[in-house]
């Protein structure tokens, strides 16, 4: 259900979804709103507004940094109180991370902010990007019987599933099911009709939107593999200037029993780098105390991400470092749930 009220701005940043073919030169070029209309004739008979903004020029989502997240939130605080919801066009391949970005500088959401994308270019006949947009148009201007929004957070609607944006992952580059929320059930499954399951939502406890804006991108990836070498650990965590690093472990959170690993995460720890532990599993949580593989890694001071995933383990420490909190405090905070974005019994 919607009613008169609804309003959708459309923030188109770029991507695959956002291509059409030119008829003369075959090739793909990046379309404009009123082109996307020529195509997607059926927005002009959903019955509600819908206005657009976008990126100049669009960008292919691996260009997608903070600022392009600074200038969606911005986006969305100027014009939040004229729609009752946003969907963003983006590029698949870092959709994750923005979803997840967004989802934490967004305090206080209480609308829904639907991000959708597509494996083949809304010009072409077989795209997936037309379902794509239709439906999220749909999720996001869909309210419950006293009017609020069915969905009010940051998330991800692909193929037929909505999930939350900070537990999702691309996960093929070819299918058209191209993300998966492994540790966070579906908000809501489209097939003939849409089965929202609202119970699983967030809810803000803050009543109004508070945008952040500031993030600190000193961090990093390392992803542990058997071989990996002591040079390589320590010229790693050894990085001036370093404050946060994602440390992607075996299984339920076990690294090599290798006692110079433990060594170069205490010695980081120690000069305030903060450490997060998460799996390179799809699915599960991380369990330091399993083994003594994973208990090592307790005692070295690193902190478990438990559930999350890498994209937005990353993103959240983005965030919590820009915020300027002390090593120690956003320690505290990595292990506890913002927006839902980890499981905690
Ligand atoms: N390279 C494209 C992007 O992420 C792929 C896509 O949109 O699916 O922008």
């Amino acid at each position: 259900m919607n009613n008169k009220n609804t309003s959708i701005l459309l923030i188109y940043t770029g991507g695959t979804i956002g291509m059409i073919e030119n008829v003369q030169t075959g090739a793909l070029e990046n379309f404009n709103f009123e082109q996307l209309q020529k195509h997607v004739p059926e927005l002009k008979s959903l019955g509600f507004p819908i206005e657009s903004v976008q990126f100049e020029p669009p960008i292919d989502s691996s260009d997608i940094n903070p600022d392009a997240w600074r200038k969606i939130v911005r986006i969305i605080e100027e014009n939040y109180e004229r729609f009752s919801g946003f969907v963003i066009l983006h590029g698949t391949d870092t959709m994750a991370y923005t979803a997840s970005a967004l989802s934490f500088m967004l305090e206080g959401l209480r609308k829904p902010v639907v991000l959708t994308g597509s494996q083949l270019p809304i010009g072409k006949v077989r795209t997936d990007g037309k379902e794509n947009l239709m439906t999220s148009i749909e999720i996001a201007s869909a309210q419950d019987e006293n009017g609020n929004p069915m969905i009010p957070e940051v998330c991800v609607f692909f193929e037929s599933h909505l999930m939350r944006g900070n537990r999702t992952t691309k996960i093929n580059a070819e299918n058209f099911n191209a993300f998966r929320s492994y540790n966070y059930p579906f908000l809501a499954e489209a097939g003939i009709h849409i089965r929202y399951s609202p119970h699983y939502c967030h809810r803000a406890v803050v009543t109004h939107l508070v945008p952040h804006y500031y993030l600190d991108t000193n961090v990093l990836i390392l992803k542990l593999f058997p071989g990996i070498q002591k040079y390589v650990v320590d010229t790693i965590f050894d990085i001036p200037g370093l404050k946060g690093l994602i440390l992607e472990t075996f299984g339920s959170g076990n690294a090599p029993h290798e006692s110079w690993l433990v060594d170069a995460i205490c010695r980081a720890s120690k000069r305030g780098v903060v450490v997060v532990n998460v799996t390179q599993c799809l699915g599960g949580c991380v369990d330091m105390s399993k083994y003594e593989t994973g208990f090592q890694l307790i005692q070295s001071g690193c902190v478990s991400g438990y559930d999350s995933t890498t994209e937005s383990a990353l993103t959240k420490l983005m965030f919590l470092l820009g915020h300027g909190y002390s090593p120690e405090e956003v320690r505290e905070k990595m292990m506890h749930s913002i927006v839902g974005e980890i499981t905690r019994e």
